[in-house]
């Protein structure tokens, strides 16, 4: 099952939100449950901009390992701290933090790099469709060089997808293949939805669960690959960021002592909370089983492969890296 956390428990990388009073109203009672929604500053919702805030850290830096000039508008857009951490004003922002912060910022900049390549070799082999699972505010389908007749599928909840058409639009910006969003439960029937909108199960297809899998119960990760096995014509790739769990009596305590600190502060936002902590299977094992061609790799050895540091394994941020995997995978 992975790489399992540290028994430490280390105080808690609570993560800031903007200053929207109503955000901070509902931060309070965030606890995940079926059918549960959001939008782009609360629960699962404001993750998607937190990692965009990462890569926008990212790109700042003198030689970064990715550039997504679009992950500072929306961060622009937003404003409040989301903003500020980005022109130095925030210093204590958790992303700025030695311990955590220039690590997780490090992991954003090495997956996007990762999964970016990953994009061009399928391009190269001649995909011409492209499935973003939980797209949030992924920029790929403005940011990278896709070949003619390229579609791009972005596939998230309504209010997070309509706050990214906003801000696009607003910018004037232009996708580099034409973009079809997909407002839809990734809980729900979304092979339908995908199909609904024009996804050929007959052609071949590049796939992407990028920082999803953890906000998903087992259940709905087993749908999510099963769903992409069935609509994979040969030919077709998949990439995934594979998160272990961490040891159960880790989390739970992480997750009371998350409670605590929001009843103290609710301008803070949970993390714990709103992942599941389960997995149904490593990604690179469940593809292999069905006849993909999978290859895993540790983080920690991208992380090296890029020259960036790794983290030890006692310290705050190495169990994160060293939990996770970047996976792709072909189907012949
Ligand atoms: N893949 C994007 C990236 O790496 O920048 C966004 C990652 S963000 C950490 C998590 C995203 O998963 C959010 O945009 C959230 O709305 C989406 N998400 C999580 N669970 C979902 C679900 N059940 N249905 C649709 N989208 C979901």
């Amino acid at each position: 099952m992975g790489v399992r956390c540290c028994a430490v428990v280390a105080p808690l990388p609570l993560r800031p939100i903007g200053k929207d009073a109503a955000a901070l109203a509902r931060n309070v009672g965030w606890v995940r449950s079926e059918g549960d929604t959001w939008d782009i500053t609360t629960s699962v919702g404001s993750t998607a901009l937190f990692v965009a805030t990462a890569r926008a850290l990212e790109a700042q830096k003198p030689e970064p390992l990715a550039v997504d000039p679009y992950a500072e508008l929306f961060c622009r857009a937003v404003g409040g701290r989301w903003a500020d951490v980005l022109d130095g004003k925030d210093p204590d922002h958790e992303l700025k933090s030695d311990e955590w912060g220039q690590y997780f910022v490090n992991f954003q900049g090495a997956r996007t790099r990762y999964f970016d390549a990953y994009f061009r070799r399928a391009a190269d082999a001649g995909v011409r469709q492209v499935v973003i699972l939980a797209a949030g505010l992924d920029s790929r389908a403005y940011r990278l060089a896709w070949p003619g007749a390229t579609t791009v599928f972005e596939l998230d909840r309504p209010q997070v997808l309509d706050f990214k058409r906003e801000v696009l639009t607003s910018l004037g910006a232009q996708p580099r293949a034409e973009r079809r969003e997909i407002a839809v439960d990734l809980r729900d029937d979304w092979p339908q939805a995908l199909r609904d909108n024009g996804f050929d199960a007959a052609k071949p297809s590049a796939w992407i669960a990028e920082g999803l899998l953890i906000y998903l119960p087992a259940a709905a990760q087993e749908q999510l690959f099963t769903g992409i096995d069935t609509l994979a014509g040969p030919g077709s790739h998949v990439a995934v960021e594979d998160g272990g769990v961490m040891d159960p009596d880790e989390y739970a305590a992480r997750v009371e002592q998350e409670r605590a600190a929001l009843a103290e502060d609710a301008q803070q936002r949970p993390f714990f909370q709103l992942v599941y902590n389960e997995r149904c299977a490593p990604a690179a094992e469940w593809f292999g089983r069905r006849g993909w061609t999978a290859a895993g790799t540790p983080l920690a050895d991208y992380f090296r492969q890029v020259g960036r540091p790794v983290p030890e394994p006692d310290t705050e941020a190495g169990p994160m890296i060293a939990r996770n995997t970047l996976v792709s995978a072909l189907k012949a």
